[in-house]
């Protein structure tokens, strides 16, 4: 490992944040002690502040000499709504919330990044570090952009990271491509004829239909997709009735829909519309489909991937990085900035909860987990990656 020492004599400082932002964990768009937090101490190191983006969003601008490059480096500030399960001092003072996805850590990273900047950088050009709110559910990265983000704060290439439970601490995983799914959720409405349960003949039964809908629709994954094609629909949901003897009047299901590409998602929304409208129409029911489409899948470009895996292997080393992770069906907001930029989205290993300190609760270390903490170890090897990464991207021409 070749970490930066002025950012490993500084752990104890950058892990002490880590852990306040930890002990104060905020939901989506209501980051407003978090934000706080960053927008002061990015002012005292001379880092130029921007508040407001997103709502909740803090943009911190550093730029040396004359050189027109400039690299965005993006972190998230938000917590989940979990009752911390830890007794550790830093466990989460504020009932019912929690940094269970590891945010805290991001943001900390990124703090560190910029302190080692600010005060020891040597680079030419721009670095604008992006602090999101409301990763989780609520698009904080599209709130960002459409607040006039790369308008206001233009950038060549924009770079993310993401601790990951189960891959081996400080080990980066990245790869070409699509990295995360796309997430889209379906909600199926069926409307049919309520009757005695023993008169079935009477009714339009809207169970039995709900039922042919939900052995139809994965007819898409086997059927209608490319086999190569990746993608998952999962039914997750299925309501109908109140009593034995009663053939209800309506039903509902609903579900979720993971794809890595734009094409594969049209085709599944358009099989999944005519499967449920033509079945719900055999069996003389009526039907109302909502399909919604959440985050689009996260997709690195070729060059920024292979840049961020040499800069990986420099700090880590060649053994300790994936440059051909295994994509996961999760999905990830940084997605619509990769929509706009090219760049790289990455995975650093949280460990397997070896970490884990006394008063740690029961379960793994896992995200969305009631157990799960952000691994200190990391603090260093996040943040002398970003400095890496600025540094290097910004000298290239
Ligand atoms: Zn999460
Ligand atoms: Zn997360």
């Amino acid at each position: 490992m070749k970490l930066i020492p002025e950012i490993q004599a500084a752990q104890s400082e950058i892990q002490g944040l880590r852990r306040t932002i930890h002990a104060h964990p905020e939901l989506r768009y209501e980051e407003t002690r978090t934000s706080e937090l960053v927008a002061s101490k990015l002012a005292e190191w001379g880092i130029e502040v921007h508040r407001g983006l997103g709502k909740t969003g803090v943009v911190g601008v550093l730029k040396r000499g004359n050189g027109t490059r400039s690299i965005g480096l993006r972190a998230d500030m938000d917590a989940l709504p979990i009752q911390e399960l830890n007794t550790f001092d830093h466990r989460s003072h504020n009932d019912g919330k929690m940094h269970a996805c590891g945010h805290d850590g991001h943001t900390a990273m990124l703090l560190g990044a910029a302190q080692y900047l600010a005060q020891h950088g040597q680079f030419d050009g721009t670095i604008v570090f992006i602090f999101q709110p409301a990763e989780e559910g609520g698009a904080g990265a599209k709130a960002m952009i459409k607040d006039g983000l790369f308008e206001r704060f233009p950038v060549d290439a924009i770079f993310g990271i993401h601790n990951w439970p189960g891959m081996p601490a400080g080990f980066f995983g990245v790869t070409e491509g699509p990295i995360m799914a796309s997430s889209n959720e379906f909600r199926i409405d069926i409307s049919g004829i309520g009757s005695h349960a023993a008169l079935p003949h009477n009714g339009r039964d809207p169970v039995f239909t709900a039922v042919q809908i939900a052995n139809g629709l994965q007819s898409i994954i086997t059927r209608n997709k490319k086999p190569l094609d990746t993608a998952v629909l999962s039914i997750t949901q299925i309501h109908a009735g109140d009593a034995v003897n009663v053939v209800p009047n309506t039903a509902w299901l609903a579900g979720t829909v993971r794809t890595f590409t734009t094409q594969t998602l049209d085709l599944i929304e358009a099989r999944l519309r005519k499967i449920a409208e033509s079945t719900a129409e055999a069996y003389d029911c009526s039907v109302e489909v909502s399909f919604l489409r959440n985050y689009p899948p996260t997709v690195n470009s070729s060059a920024e991937a292979q840049f961020a895996a040499e800069v990986m292997r420099e700090v880590v080393g060649d053994d300790r990085v994936d440059d051909k992770v295994e994509p996961t069906m999760g999905a990830e907001d940084f997605s619509f900035m990769l929509l706009e930029k090219p760049g790289c989205y990455a995975f650093l290993g949280n460990g397997d909860g070896g970490h884990r300190d006394a008063g740690h609760g029961v379960g793994p270390c896992m995200l969305h987990n009631a157990s799960y903490d952000f691994n200190d170890q990391l603090l260093p090897v996040g943040s002398s990656y970003w400095v890496q990464l600025a540094t290097k991207f910004l000298s290239q021409q």
